[in-house]
């Protein structure tokens, strides 16, 4: 089963307009002659109209960052997927930062998964274990537990193209934002020995499969290579890296040249 491989920057709470005006043309130039990649920008919801447009024409897709699961009502300070779905067409759910400093719980997740996914969005739901988690040997308890209540009656199904609407991200909290990324090979083996075998209990081989299943954690441009070699990991989410033009290029180009010598 070919996955194609996909890239995607995180900024989190980073860039304002004026400086996503003047990050995305840079990215846009870069990026531009490099196939076989999906690369996919998630600037904060303030900057997303903005950052579409500088878009417009390129094969570069959009993603926010969150979202509530509510269609509309008075839930202030939030944003519906309805309203996510006009701009983007993927949404980060369960970042780790969401889990932590603002209470999101596996339910919540759920919630927004099949919010997200009845609006025609791809969610890439993020999990991962604390780094006190990894050290108690709990990392496969808690990744399928994430994976499990976060997707519990979540419908998926490979779509005509042979693509699933729904993105994982292996994020250990450890490895987040500290430099201290996992090495590809054990990032590799939570991947195939937790997150698609947890997929394939859910779904059956065939969606688990076809289900791309990202590495995120202190990936930066000299590192890149080291997850994208490996057979499990079809891409990256990209935080602080990605707010350098020059970093996510070269993510992205590790990504293309890595997932290109595998199909030869
Ligand atoms: C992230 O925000 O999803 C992330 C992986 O951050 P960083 O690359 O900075 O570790």
């Amino acid at each position: 089963m070919i996955r194609l491989p996909l890239v995607a920057g995180n900024w989190k709470m980073h860039k304002t307009i004026a400086e996503a005006r003047q990050l995305v043309p840079e990215l846009v130039y870069g990026l531009q002659d490099i196939e076989g990649v999906q690369k996919v920008l998630c600037p904060p919801f303030t900057a997303l109209l903005s950052v579409k447009a500088l878009l417009e024409g390129t094969d570069i897709g959009l993603g926010a960052q969150n979202m509530f699961w509510e269609t509309e009502g008075a839930y202030t300070g939030e944003v519906s997927p309805k309203m996510v779905a006009e701009l983007c067409q993927y949404v980060i759910l369960g970042h780790s930062e969401r889990r932590i400093y603002f209470g999101e719980t596996d339910e919540g997740v759920r919630r927004k998964v099949k919010a997200a996914l009845a609006v025609g969005l791809s969610p890439i739901v993020c999990v991962g274990e604390t780094l006190e988690e990894n050290e108690n040997g709990k990392t496969e308890v808690v990744v399928r537990r994430q994976l499990e209540e976060g997707l519990r009656g979540v419908e998926l199904e490979v779509d005509e193209s042979g693509g699933v609407p729904l993105l994982v991200a292996y994020e250990p909290v450890w490895a987040i934002g500290t430099g201290k990324a996992a090495s590809g090979e054990i990032a590799n083996r939570v991947v195939e020995e937790v997150i698609r075998p947890t997929l394939a209990s859910l779904y059956g081989e065939r969606v688990a499969q076809a289900v791309r299943v990202l590495y995120g954690g202190s990936v930066k441009a000299a590192n890149a290579a080291e997850f994208f070699e490996q057979p499990g990991i079809d891409g990256a989410l990209v935080g602080g890296a990605s707010l350098k033009a020059e970093e996510f290029i070269g993510i992205v180009s590790a990504a293309a040249s890595s997932k290109q010598r595998q199909l030869t």
